[in-house]
């Protein structure tokens, strides 16, 4: 049976801005997690973007803050009652305009910062009063410095793909953010995955949170066709080619494991006369907009990205997705070909497997729990190869002054340094370049990767936290210092209201 969003008796503003979605039935998150969220409890939801979590927590959210909801100019009457954190600011805007959808029909204002943008028209928002606040950490915290944001009276903090905040380097400035909100208050945590990280952060910021699950990071859709191709890495963009051409599919994702792999190909490609451009952390905001906004626009056929540039973007039915390099990371295949077969729709994903990535393969094997079978992709004769060989030496010299273009580039239009959160996604992605150099020897392997992945059991989920062996003293026993235990509440939630 598929749950109806009309048994929520959502308040009538909301109910009208769902309706006009065309939302038919709630999925599979939200008819989990929207009861829960009602009723004002913690929650540790594993679900990626795609699943209809923003409406899970937002939903809820908004109902429970309407009670607040006023039509006064002043400030002060419109003080930050939720806090949304997100790891990039294609996510944060993203979510930011979903809010602010769902909310359309009520007087709840919705904002969202981020790095990579002048701050004065954020502070001018900020200054005007907004209840819900939707932000990338070094961003929120800078604001919260220059005294923009006062969060002494948030109610509910939601941390949005927690996995990969942390996976950036977030930890310190979430610490530090959570550290200016009241211990009373309801905290959201959705993540792809439940790491060993991720439990510590829930152990240490959650009060006895309910588990939801809904599709296990293990899992790859049924409609996706996957195929792993063997290909030396100067062949690579012709099997690309060649697969789009037979397809007849005209536009795909191509995955890279480091920024200027990523640039490179997409000036590669482009040489070609295919309409491509590059997503990863060394772009500005505006041309990482510039390039998603092509793409929708079915201006750009390929989006050539990094694991960090393409986390969780809204974008739907792909038809193919490319790996031309094999991830590092396991889990990032699943995310990576979750792009395409979306809702049943059938979808491709090719993965380009180069002698020195059995490795990377036989892990995505155990975590897929499938094998794979890796062929050879028939390229042209011999002799079209050697005018290739020829063109690719030419392409070498291309790259290669490309490349050093790209270094002589000036510093961008904004202010880098107070872009924490840009430049810990740069960082990160950084160090995947300096490991793609060092390739295949992978130092970084993670036990955690090594088992298929498990759901946490109910005593796991509420390990203790890491700070259980710090000075500081619990406000009670088993909860951590950073948690004030809820008020108990009769009635949070009326059926009819
Ligand atoms: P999210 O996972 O929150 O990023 O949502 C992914 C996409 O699904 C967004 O474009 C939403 O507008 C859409 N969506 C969310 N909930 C529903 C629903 N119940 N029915 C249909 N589409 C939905």
């Amino acid at each position: 049976m598929t749950a109806s969003f009309s048994n929520l008796s959502l308040a009538e503003p909301l109910a009208r801005a769902v309706a006009e979605m065309g939302y038919e039935s709630m999925t599979p998150i939200q008819a989990q997690a929207i009861p829960v969220v009602l009723t004002g409890k913690d929650v540790m939801g594993a679900a990626q973007t795609g699943t209809g979590k923003t409406a899970a927590f937002s939903l809820p959210l908004l109902q429970r803050l309407l009670k607040h909801e006023n039509t006064s100019t002043s400030p002060a009457r419109h003080p930050v009652r939720a806090l949304v954190l997100l790891p990039t600011r294609e996510l944060a805007d993203q979510v930011a305009q979903q809010i602010k959808l769902y909310a359309k029909y009520t007087q709840m204002r919705s904002a969202v910062v981020f790095g990579g943008m002048d701050m004065k028209p954020q502070t001018l928002e900020l200054k005007r009063g907004v209840e819900i606040l939707v932000a990338t950490p070094g961003r929120l915290l800078d604001h919260i410095e220059a005294k923009n944001a006062v969060l002494n009276q948030v109610e509910y903090v939601v941390l949005d793909e927690a996995d990969r905040m942390l996976d950036i380097g977030f930890l310190p400035d979430l610490q530090r953010i959570l550290s200016f909100l009241p211990k009373q208050r309801t905290t959201l945590l959705f993540s792809a995955t439940f790491s060993p990280e991720i439990k510590r952060l829930a152990g240490s910021y959650l009060q006895d949170p309910i588990t939801i699950e809904v599709a296990r990071p293990n899992q790859t859709a049924s409609t996706v066709e996957q195929r792993f191709y063997a290909a030396q890495d100067d062949d690579k963009r012709r099997v690309v080619k060649a697969v789009l051409n037979e397809r007849g599919i005209k536009q795909a994702f191509i995955f890279v494991n480091s920024k200027l792999g990523c640039g490179r190909l997409a000036r590669s490609l482009e040489r070609e006369g295919l309409k491509t451009a590059a997503l990863h952390g060394d772009k500005t905001q505006d041309e990482r907009l510039k390039a998603l906004e092509a793409f929708k626009q079915g201006e750009v056929d390929l989006l050539v990205c990094t694991d960090v540039a393409a986390r969780g973007l809204d974008i739907k039915d792909v038809p193919a997705v490319f790996n031309f390099d094999v991830p590092f990371n396991a889990e990032d295949y699943v995310h990576r070909i979750g792009r395409t077969g979306r809702a049943g729709a059938s979808g491709l994903a090719v993965t380009l497997v180069s002698p020195s990535d059995t490795r990377l393969v036989s892990d995505i094997e155990k975590l897929i729990k499938t094998k794979l079978e890796v062929e050879n992709y028939p390229l042209e004769d011999d002799r079209s190869r050697g005018n290739a060989n020829d063109g690719r030496r030419d392409d070498r010299r291309e790259d290669r002054r490309d490349d050093r273009r790209e270094e002589r580039r000036p510093e961008r239009g904004f202010d880098r340094g107070s872009d924490r959160g840009f430049d810990r996604q740069r960082d990160n992605e950084e160090s995947r370049d300096r490991r793609s150099s060092f390739r295949p020897a992978q130092a970084s392997r993670d036990p955690f990767f090594e088992k298929p992945y498990e759901a946490p059991t109910a005593e796991q989920a509420s390990a203790a936290s890491w700070e259980a062996s710090a000075k500081t003293v619990a406000s009670r026993p088993g909860l951590s210092a950073n948690i004030k235990p809820k008020r108990k509440v009769a009635a949070l939630f009326k059926a009819g209201e």
